[in-house]
């Protein structure tokens, strides 16, 4: 089991800089998730973006973060927002995001809390530190520009989910964006991301080395697939992250030439209802309203019995890690007309990555085999590599950290890239701290 110790000692130097632009990962400088990184100038500004904990098994977390005035939180993602209620109960931290971020943080957490009980995995903090940091938010819209201390700064559209942002900041000395999640691909729900000029730019490099298939493409073929189910009697079984992906897989089928009985389960039955309250942050309110309305939400064990007889389930868990997706493939796995369509990344350890490799997983304690076809989409609003690099070369970045990225699979590849448009690459490891001058 992981501890995690929330000592007061933190690795973030106490000593200012006299010149240039200072940077330290405490989380996620080296790895997708747990991010949080401190930056800091010699005006004395500083903040702290993301502070997140990685829904691993067992999950992963930043390092303590030291005293300090502002985070702006990029986006609801749990690795990007998981460690915020120990960090405002700790230093009284304002948080700064986007309305939507804000207002779905408070789910985020309690599912993050529940979770953590069922697992056993301890967490830093508690209930009430989560309800208590929903009070440090303020709320910031696109484009608006803001005020810390010798910084402006503002949130640009990220692309990858609704309220997700980049962080554009205008030192005395040198423009820096911080790409938080992006994507530049349009998706279903939100539009991408535009370049912005930056001397500096963090950039996440989730998909570097790997691009992803042409989005019509594939969601193309993922409709054929479904309706070869349909056709043949089965249920498609399709486990979808709450947050993100089940809208755009509602979206997908709604906007399809398939006449499909779709029905809808898990907490992205809540966020859908909180996305729509941010109309301004989709890009298409009225699709997802209406894939949302023609949708049959499950909400009792009756209607989840029904469900068994839909011709797909949208749901919960995306990893068949819990969930009713994995009620639901415990029945569903008796009849071979029925099929699995995973459509997001499948983390080590998880369910869904074993289901894929061993043809079984685990099922209320037990390991079951499967003997349903599986099939995987790639449906990720994550940049691809090629997107990455085009990005970078776009803001004309005289210098790029990459983060948020595996340091031995998927960063070298995209260092390598950009090294050849004659870029400083940054390649930091946590924990470590880095000037540019
Ligand atoms: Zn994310």
């Amino acid at each position: 089991m992981v501890m995690y110790n929330p000592t007061r000692i933190t690795s973030y130097p106490s000593d200012p800089i006299d010149k240039g632009f200072r940077y330290h990962f405490l989380g996620g400088g080296e790895e997708v998730g747990n991010v949080g990184c401190i930056i800091e100038d010699y005006t004395k500004s500083k903040l702290l973006f993301d502070y997140g904990l990685a829904p691993t098994k067992p999950p992963k977390y930043p390092a303590a973060a030291p005293k300090i005035s502002d985070s702006i939180i990029t986006h609801a993602h749990i690795d990007h927002l998981g460690m915020v209620p120990w960090l405002n109960s700790s230093h009284y931290t304002k948080l700064h995001s986007t309305a939507f971020t804000s207002s779905i943080s408070k789910l985020m957490w309690n599912d993050c809390y529940k979770v953590s009980k069922i697992e056993g995995y301890p967490l830093a903090w508690d209930k009430r530190d989560a309800a208590e940091s929903e009070s440090a938010w303020n709320i910031h819209e696109y484009n608006k520009t803001n005020e810390l201390d010798d910084w402006t700064w503002c949130l640009r559209k990220a692309g990858h989910i609704p309220g997700a942002a980049m962080i554009d900041i205008q030192t005395p000395e040198k423009k820096i964006l911080i790409s938080g999640d992006f994507d530049t691909r349009n998706s279903r729900l939100v539009e991408g991301a535009k370049p912005q000029k930056a001397d500096i730019l963090f950039m996440e490099g989730t998909y570097g080395g790997r691009n992803h298939p042409n989005r019509k493409d594939e969601e193309n073929r993922f409709l054929r697939e479904v309706e070869r189910v349909v056709e043949r009697g089965g249920t498609a079984l399709i486990p979808s992250f709450a947050m993100g992906r089940s809208q755009d897989i509602l979206m997908i089928l709604q906007d399809s030439d398939l006449d499909l009985e779709i029905h809808y389960d898990g907490m992205g039955k809540t966020i859908t209802k909180t996305m729509l309250n941010h109309k301004n942050e989709l890009l298409n309110p009225s699709a997802l309203e209406f894939a949302f309305g023609r949708a049959r939400k499950v909400s009792s064990k009756s209607d989840r019995k029904k469900a068994l007889e839909a011709d797909v389930i949208v749901s919960t868990s995306g990893m068949l890690e819990g969930g009713p997706a994995v009620w639901y493939l415990n029945r569903l796995r008796m009849d071979n007309r029925n099929s699995v369509f995973l459509t997001g990344y499948q983390a080590e350890g998880t369910g869904g990555r074993m289901l894929l490799e061993k043809g079984r997983l685990p099922i209320f304690g037990n390991i079951t085999p499967i003997d349903l076809e599986v099939k995987r989409f790639d449906f990720s609003t994550h940049a691809g590599h090629d997107e990455l690099v085009n990005f970078a070369k776009e803001c004309k970045a005289e210098d790029v950290i990459l983060y948020h990225t595996d340091h031995k699979t998927s960063r070298p590849p995209l260092a390598k890239s950009l090294l050849e448009l004659g870029i400083n690459v940054h390649n930091p490891m946590n924990r470590e701290t880095y000037v540019i001058e």
